[in-house]
């Protein structure tokens, strides 16, 4: 059957075939489902990222439906979560992992208040917002003359996009890269950034870029709860319109078009603050894991401890559905019947018939005596919005982009000599990437770190231990693209870096 990648909002096309019981009883880890490429997808050609290969054993990761810790009929968890949430004032939150017509019914059930985490981007000019909800067209960046790429690492985030910037390159498109980790032959200018410099140095770009800047530029950034402001104002000045944010999860383009403005939204971090202090008891998460998502998992599981009622709607299995009250679990994504808005804004069938996630959030509405939507005229809301009538998958339909003014951007710098930066690629949103972390060859070489060892690093009075590779970073970076316990941001000053001879690892 035809489907969309989960992965990200890139939109990947593929098909994904149930495996018969023999495949399936010889290596269960590996899913139920079998991946196909889609070679007729516009979006990706038939290629996927290995993310998009692994698909089965992602989704082999099912969710149970749970009332206080123990299993229940999925129609039990839906009823007792309508229980539970009556009277409390919820926060709704949603990263738009789901399809347009759920992301409807869940903002009847909020009325009209799901949180996306993007609250820092609340002081960016209104008049920008569609620009950051819907990018150019994929096929766009091909005819491009230049392309700046900001902090956004093709090769290990976003890798589809890199076939249609090497198209450009050989229509003769000059390529400029600012980011954390130098990209393999792309760019004709590579501008690494440095923890204690680098917001100012994006303040700076449009001096440093001016050769890259102007008619036919395309600027190529990413948008996600974790995003510096500065990273999205930067990208906004230099596209002047002509920008593509890519996002890491399967619509959060959708989310943020129905949603309209993310004005009133909290940042994640001010959420658990909320939480820490009491002025949030009652949480909604659908088809997210705060707990994945934050550095800092320790203090989001203490937090999320705090709250009165705590409902989980997800179909993965992962550590926020071990400490729900209660969890919904609905079809997986590929199951459902709806469409998702990609990064460029194309609206995509998912390819499944199942609705059990969207009645699940009538039914809880109802239960608190909200308005319910049919699913038919969910369905007719997005395509008002996107404003079709119909869903084609081959066209990316037009919208209306404002001008906007040019965002300030105060050009802070910091004393942090070497700090751990965290880069997030579709494993990283699920927890699923290796520990491991990136040194440059000079940072290998001063702190005699020898091939084979760890590399012990030290942050906030904590040690953690960790294979590493050398790679191309600036020497005062050490890049994770993995979980390390001691991040408790997304960079995270360091106070030690030393060599460490893996038997000490093994005699603790
Ligand atoms: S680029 Fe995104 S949508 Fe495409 S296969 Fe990879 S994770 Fe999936």
């Amino acid at each position: 059957m035809k489907s969309v990648c989960p992965g990200c909002n890139f939109g990947c096309g593929l098909y994904l075939q149930p495996k018969d019981e023999e495949m399936i009883a010889l290596d269960y880890r590996r899913g139920i489902l079998e991946v196909d490429f889609k070679k007729g997808s516009e979006v990706n050609e038939g290629k996927l990222c290995k993310f998009g290969v692994e698909l089965p054993e992602y989704y082999a990761n099912k969710a149970v439906s749970k009332v206080d810790g123990s299993e229940v009929e999925f129609e039990k968890a839906v009823e007792e979560a309508g229980k539970r949430l009556a009277g409390k004032d919820a926060v709704f939150l949603s990263f738009g992992d789901s399809t347009c017509e759920e992301l409807i019914a869940l903002s009847k059930l909020a009325d009209g208040k799901i949180e996306s985490g993007l609250g820092a981007l609340s002081d960016i000019d209104e008049t920008a917002y569609m620009c950051m909800a819907v990018g150019i067209p994929y096929e766009d960046i091909e005819k491009a003359n230049s392309i700046v790429l900001i902090n956004v690492d093709p090769y290990a985030q976003y890798p589809l996009i890199l076939r249609r910037i090497l198209r450009a390159k050989e229509n003769g498109c000059k390529v400029a890269y600012v980011g954390w980790r130098k990209p393999r032959n792309l760019a004709d200018k590579v501008i690494l950034l440095s923890p204690s410099t680098w917001i100012k140095t994006l303040a700076e770009l449009e001096n440093e870029l001016s050769e890259f800047l102007g008619e036919g530029c395309v600027v190529i950034s990413d948008l996600h709860p974790h995003v510096h402001p500065a990273q999205v104002k930067t990208a906004l000045n230099l596209g002047k319109g002509n920008v593509l944010f890519l996002k890491p999860f399967a619509n959060l383009t959708g989310l943020m078009l129905l949603k309209s403005s993310v004005s009133d939204d909290r940042t994640l971090d001010n959420l658990i603050s909320e939480i820490e202090e009491g002025n949030v008891k009652a949480l909604f998460v659908h088809e997210a894991d705060l707990i994945e998502v934050m550095p800092d998992s320790e203090r989001v599981k203490e937090a999320l401890q705090k709250l009165e009622v705590l409902v989980v709607q997800t179909s993965r299995a992962s550590p926020i559905t071990e400490m729900a009250h209660v969890v919904i679990a609905p079809e997986q994504l590929w199951e459902k019947k709806g469409v998702v808005v990609n990064n460029e804004g194309r609206i995509l069938e998912v390819g499944g018939e199942r609705t059990d996630g969207f009645e699940a959030l009538c039914k809880v509405a109802e239960a608190l005596g909200k308005e319910k939507i049919e699913f038919d005229d969910a369905h007719k809301q997005v395509l008002e919005k996107v404003g079709v009538d119909v869903v084609n998958e081959y066209t990316v339909p037009a919208y209306e982009r404002k001008e906007y003014p040019a965002q300030s951007i105060e050009a802070q710098e910091s004393d942090i000599e070497t700090a751990l930066v965290k880069v997030y690629t579709p494993f990283t949103w699920r927890d699923m990437e290796g520990q491991y972390i990136c040194l440059s060859i000079n940072t290998i070489a001063s702190k005699g770190i020898m091939k084979g060892n760890l590399v012990t690093v030290g942050a906030n009075g904590n040690e953690g231990r960790y294979p590493f590779r050398p790679d191309d970073v600036a020497d005062d970076v050490v890049l994770t693209f993995g979980r390390i316990d001691i991040a408790k941001e997304n960079i995270t000053p360091l106070e030690k870096i030393e060599n460490t001879i893996w038997t000490e690892e093994k005699e603790e």
